[in-house]
């Protein structure tokens, strides 16, 4: 039994129920932090607590990763797409070498975590030395500026797209700005990255952050033909979300991601048009407004719940088996070059 999560008899019944009759044999997801306690001991409390997201991550070697996917997802084959966490009070050039490292022993297909202030002669070399498949960058990276604020080449400039380009890579792009993907401005440099870095695949993670349907409708309104972008599905739980999803964007263009480290607590979560609310029975600060105590103990681990939504959206749909398969993992492999 890992530490991460208390798995009961409820988390079992509900992967026999719900998950097991229909995951695929093989998964290779798409969007995995992993690091060490001592690249991120040093960041403040204050910062920990500031966002609910990361009061409530763990911290997650490549190890506990395959520890986990094996605890959670028993009678699959499990591998990942690892990348450090994004805090910038956290040691990213530490994380870096931990994850090529991880990415040369086979554990782990690995991404770079980039600053938009470093430079980017010695980004490449970095880049090139760890055999890195893309970047992840992140709005929360630029000093400054609040990341309800920052446009796309902002925190990730233009020469480091040129890096990407040159070497035909992948990014996997958490926009900022309040709006996220349903900003004019996002989708307006979403198509100028499209055209000037053809090149590189562009991920855009957590379905451009549409955690709910209304920031997916507006964006993909805004967009456009979507082709050319792949989306990941980390942290979405809604299903009018994937019901939008499926019924929009090409499907080989949707890839499977967890966001591991992340959502193993128990729980649910709730929306209105733009927001979301979780509900959990740990006891996170922000775990302030509860339901019943019946209620709390049939929750179930949070990426469960992002499983079933998937799934059930899936049978919806109708799916084929190998378009399942695709979502699944074999999309993020043709996405990010590689044949693992
Ligand atoms: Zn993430």
């Amino acid at each position: 039994m890992l530490p991460f999560f208390d798995y009961t008899e409820v988390d079992t019944i509900f992967y026999e129920q719900h998950i097991a009759p229909r995951i695929p044999s093989k998964i290779f997801d798409v969007h995995v932090h992993i690091f060490q306690k001592s690249h991120v001991e040093m960041i403040p409390e204050k910062s920990v607590k500031a966002h609910w997201a990361s009061e409530c991550a763990h911290v997650l070697t490549c190890e506990d990763t395959h520890a986990c996917a094996r605890e959670l997802y028993p009678d699959t084959e499990y591998g990942f797409a690892g990348f450090p966490t994004a805090s910038p009070e956290a040691d990213t050039k530490g994380m870096n070498n931990y994850v090529a490292k991880m990415g040369y022993e086979g554990k782990c297909v690995p991404l770079m975590m980039v600053r938009p202030e470093w430079d980017p002669e010695e980004i490449e070399r970095e880049f090139l030395a760890g055999d890195f498949v893309g970047f992840k960058p992140y709005p929360g990276m630029v000093k400054g500026i609040s990341s309800g604020e920052v446009g796309i080449f902002e925190f990730l400039p233009h020469e480091q797209w040129e890096i990407l380009n040159r070497h035909k890579k992948s990014v996997m792009l958490h926009i900022g700005r309040k709006e996220r993907f349903a900003d004019a401005e996002n989708i307006h440099d979403l198509l100028t990255a499209r055209e000037k870095y053809p090149d590189v695949t562009i991920i855009i993670a957590h379905l451009g952050r549409s955690y709910n349907p209304y920031y997916l409708r507006i964006g993909l309104g805004k967009m456009g033909n979507p082709e050319g972008f792949y989306f990941d599905t980390t942290a979405v739980v809604n299903p009018d979300v994937y019901d939008m999803a499926f019924a929009k964007i090409p499907l080989q263009n949707i890839l499977y991601g967890s966001d591991m480290h992340v959502l193993l607590w128990h729980g649910k979560r709730e929306w209105d048009e733009r927001n979301y609310y979780n509900f959990t029975r740990e006891n996170f600060s922000w775990n302030t407004n509860r339901k019943s105590p019946e209620e709390e103990a049939a929750y179930t681990i949070f990426l469960y719940e992002q499983m079933k939504s998937i799934l059930d959206a899936m049978d919806r749909h109708g799916l084929s088996e190998s378009q399942k398969i695709g979502i699944f993992g074999e999309n993020t492999k043709y996405a990010l070059r590689i044949n693992t």
